[in-house]
């Protein structure tokens, strides 16, 4: 299976990456920030809970993304692996993606970083928000809030992917073609360095 880890900062372009590459390598796309926007538009009680720790840019409970993948994961359908988006967002989040893999047999294969510089970041974040409606990107204080919380409990996770050898930095700036080709690229290769194994 190839299941990809899309990982970076917030407006690193996770979002608009993860539909061109869920579509070309044919995966299955998770993404917890749409899961979680899905139960805000739906006003259940998680959606609750989740629509006041996101719009202060703060990280939902560790529990609650899990328990969302996990539930995805067990639907069985065929694919060729999955795409996550925004997961994990915590070593905890990483350490029991790695055992719900295991238990269906599969296991991360790359993490792919999309490196963004803070400016670019602040500068996409506030634009998306002028269209997007998202209340977590109109305020400058809550944007750099969410790139703080990534550097402190997210950006981890990119020693425990290197330590796997498994993780790959991609140039994040460019244009949004440039950058889907990076992703397609790298994975390619990798696809046949693998190939190259057996
Ligand atoms: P995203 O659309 O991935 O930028 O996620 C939007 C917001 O949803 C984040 O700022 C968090 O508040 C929350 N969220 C999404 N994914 C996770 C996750 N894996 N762990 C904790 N909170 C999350």
């Amino acid at each position: 299976m190839l299941n990809l880890v899309l990982f970076g900062p917030p407006g690193a372009g996770k979002g608009t990456q993860a539909h061109f590459l869920a579509q070309s390598f044919n995966l299955v796309h998770l993404s917890t920030g749409d899961l979680l926007r899905n139960e805000i538009a739906a006003n259940t009680d998680l959606g609750k809970l989740a629509d006041a720790l996101i719009s202060k840019g703060e990280l939902v409970p560790d529990s609650v993304v899990i328990s969302m993948i996990e539930e995805r994961l067990k639907k069985p359908r065929s694919t060729v692996g999955f795409l996550f988006d925004g997961f994990p967002r915590t070593v905890l989040q990483a350490q029991a993606l790695d055992k719900l893999l295991m238990k269906h047999h599969s296991k991360v294969s790359v993490m792919l970083c999309l490196m963004v510089d803070k400016k670019e970041l602040i500068d996409r974040i506030y634009k998306r928000g002028l269209t997007s409606g998202r209340a977590d990107d109109i305020d400058l204080a809550t944007i750099e809030h969410r790139i703080d919380v990534y550097n402190d409990k997210t950006a981890p996770l990119i020693s425990y992917y290197e330590s796997q050898q498994k993780y790959y930095p991609i140039q994040g700036m460019g244009t949004i073609e440039e950058i889907a080709e990076n992703l397609k690229h790298t994975i390619q290769s990798i696809q046949k360095k693998h190939t190259h194994h057996l």
